[in-house]
């Protein structure tokens, strides 16, 4: 049962290293005096300090915070030591409150610690340590050596409890270098040098152990503190039965119990006589066994220590049995294992059923052995059970942490896809508003461009019918020219064969004359007075044409069919009659007329316009050709056949002697006596 002991007197000697924390400032000389002194009893009588605290508690409550600290966390101990574990947590809760509600990192720090030891008793070691590593940090804001190296020193031990050893390790040589700073106070190092022995031995390295046990007993023995030597013995014993030296174990164990004797710690004496009885198991001394274990038994009902008795008790029976008196041994075994039953110390209950098995074995007992053995099965498969149900739930934790996590990422991706999708149709609107604008735009610019297009067709269409106009008239006199005449006709191919109107064509009289006689500037004056007098002579529906040089064509539209030879009179007079004035001297010309009704149909069927013109030609140079300032008009056909009209076309004349054709003949007036030579020499 040596391991079980082992752990508890790592608990003491945590309370005790509790208590090497130095006095606060002495800002209540008296009652920091009294907590003191409590702080040497509270480490082997807590009974008796819990008495002491409770009448100071008054005082104390309303002391300045040092005090009030140390007072609450010496309280949470000694309360703890007696097994009142739960209220030890409440004031060591207090504490913690307190200290956060006046911002004391020191008061903070021993609340954690108080916590630290509280929760360790309850089993909740992962609370514990949480506490612990607090108290640590709070402890490293204060300039409380002492207070740093146990908080250090009980991270050290947590991480030991943790199973991390290389941390623990580093942890407590760093608590065991920050305690030989410590100059005024060796505690600290002896605390620090007996953690660091505890883990070597757990560890297995003995000869590391060994080294530092040796330095940790000595200054142990150097200390004003049998407390100090107790724990420090109790160190040795733990390192001496690991490495297999029982003599060793025993004399270490011998010089503890009488340390505690002589300081009246009863609890500790009573566990030191267990771990005795425990030592003389291990030797085979089962005699010496059962005495010390008996002794252990009487000594832990004394103080009323539950667990101390039931590990006394099973000692007790392993010695029984081992000495043959198996019932009785029997008795006392399942007594021990029905406490642990009853706390429900399953670990432990299973280890104690592993060494009560092979005891009864070897007393004869198979029975009773099988049974055992049976029961330590039965809570294996139930601690394996439980262990199975815990890895369970932890992979259901962690599962369950990976689902959330697997669900929230899931809407973390729902809604980066649900702004992307905002995002996009943002864009798309963005997108709508600007093609709108664009297209709004585009048709202002259309509009524009087709206002501006309209406007430069009007003008075109303007410049057209100027052009139009020019390239129907002849700059000269204004007239229409010969090419706008044959495209009217063109147009205007009369299909009715009744005739309606009349052509006139007309040719100046030795119009080179007048160009060589008065240059061919007065030429022009003269054709530009021709257009007028056919304008003024002729209606306005008439058409006049500048057919060529000095030739014009008249058609007209409607006129009465005896009206012809009156129309050509009015020519010849109208023309001659003008007496033009250039550079001082009088100027007159006549004119030769060619005329025919139009359309001409000699059979019935229209002539074309072409062979139209052409005998009006022909007629106007019969009338040259007979004196000229006259005018030739066909008038109708004798007899209007094919051969009649080829004559008439081929010789106008000879059709005309030969009566084929009939001619009007108008004759202009004789030019008076002023006229000029142009004129004249007709
Ligand atoms: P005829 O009596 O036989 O018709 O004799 P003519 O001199 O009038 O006939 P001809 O054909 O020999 O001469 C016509 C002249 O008209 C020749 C030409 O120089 C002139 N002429 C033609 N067009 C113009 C013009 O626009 N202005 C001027 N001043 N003279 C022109
Ligand atoms: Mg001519
Ligand atoms: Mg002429």
């Amino acid at each position: 049962m040596s391991v079980r002991l082992w752990r508890r007197s790592a608990v003491a000697l945590l309370s005790c290293l509790a208590l090497a924390a130095p006095l606060p400032a002495a800002a209540q000389p008296a009652l920091d005096a009294e907590l003191a002194a409590t702080r040497e009893t509270v480490r082997f009588v807590p009974d008796d300090a819990t008495r002491r605290l409770q009448a100071m508690e008054p005082a104390a409550r309303k002391a300045p915070v040092a005090t009030r600290a140390e007072f609450f966390y010496l309280y949470s101990i000694a309360l703890r030591r007696q097994g009142e574990l739960r209220r030890a947590l409440a004031l060591a809760d207090e504490l913690v409150a307190y200290g956060r509600q006046v911002r004391d990192d020191g008061a903070i720090a021993k609340g954690m610690l108080a916590r630290t030891y509280s929760l360790y008793s309850l089993n909740n070691l992962p609370a514990s340590h949480l506490a612990c590593f607090e108290a640590e940090g709070r402890a490293a804001n204060t300039r409380d050596m002492s207070l740093r190296v146990l908080t250090m020193l009980t991270a050290g031990q947590c991480r030991q409890e943790q199973g991390n050893y290389p941390a623990a390790l580093a942890k407590l040589q760093a608590a065991v270098d920050a305690a030989r700073g410590v100059k005024n106070d060796r505690l600290p190092l002896a605390g620090a040098l007996n953690a660091l022995a505890v883990l070597y031995t757990a560890l297995q390295q003995y000869d590391k152990g060994w080294e530092v046990q040796a330095e940790s007993l000595a200054l142990a023995r150097t200390l004003p503190s049998p407390g100090r030597l107790a724990i420090a013995l109790n160190t040795e014993y733990g390192l001496a039965i690991s490495s297999g030296d029982y003599v060793r174990a025993r004399r270490a164990l011998l010089d503890e119990l009488a340390v505690e004797r002589r300081l009246g710690a009863r609890q500790m004496v009573a566990g030191t006589l267990g771990n005795l009885s425990d030592c003389y198991l291990k030797e085979r001394d089962y005699a010496r066994a059962a005495s010390y274990a008996q002794q252990a038994v009487a000594a832990a009902s004394a103080v009323k220590n539950t667990l101390y008795i039931a590990t006394a008790r099973i000692n007790l029976g392993q010695a029984y049995i081992n000495l043959g008196r198996l019932a009785e041994g029997k008795r006392q075994f399942e007594a021990g294992l029905a406490v642990y039953e009853k706390n429900g110390n399953k670990p432990e209950l299973q280890s104690v059923l592993s060494e009560y098995g092979p005891a009864l074995e070897r007393a004869g007992d198979f029975a009773g052995a099988i049974d055992a053995y049976h029961r330590e099965r039965r809570i294996s498969v139930e601690l394996f059970a439980a262990q199975r149900q815990k890895d369970v739930l932890e992979l259901q934790q962690k599962y369950d942490t990976e689902k959330n996590q697997r669900q929230m990422e899931a809407l973390r991706q729902e809604n980066r896809v649900k702004s992307a999708e905002l995002d996009n149709r943002r864009l798309q609107q963005r997108i709508w508003w600007l093609l709108a604008v664009v297209f709004a735009l585009a048709a202002v610019i259309v509009g524009l461009l087709y206002r501006k297009v309209r406007h430069a067709n009007a003008q075109l269409q303007v410049k057209n019918l100027e052009l139009a106009q020019q390239s129907a008239r002849d700059p000269l006199t204004g007239l229409y020219n010969r090419r706008h005449f044959q495209e009217f006709m063109r147009a205007h191919t009369q299909t009715d064969s009744t005739p309606a109107g009349a052509l006139f064509l007309l040719d100046v009289d030795h119009f080179k004359q007048v160009n060589d006689t008065y240059g061919h500037a007065a030429g022009d004056m003269v054709l530009k007075m021709i257009a007028e007098n056919l304008r003024v002579t002729l209606r306005e529906t008439d058409m006049i044409v500048r057919w060529g040089g000095e030739e014009f064509l008249a058609f007209l539209p409607a006129v009465p069919r005896g009206g012809l030879e009156e129309v050509a009179r009015r020519i010849l007079h109208g023309i001659s009659a003008q007496v033009l004035d250039h550079q001082g001297q009088s100027l007159r010309v006549n004119v030769s007329v060619g005329f025919a009704p139009f359309p001409l149909a000699p059979g019935g069927t229209p002539l074309s316009w072409e062979r139209a013109v052409n005998l009006v030609d022909m007629a106007l140079y019969l009338a040259k050709g007979n004196g000229r300032n006259r005018a030739y008009g066909l008038r109708g056909f004798a007899n209007p056949s094919a051969e009649t009209l080829l004559a008439v076309e081929k010789n106008l004349e000879h059709a005309w002697r030969a009566g084929f054709v009939d001619l009007a003949v108008v004759e202009g007036e004789a030019a008076p006596a002023a006229a000029p030579a142009a004129a004249t020499q007709a």
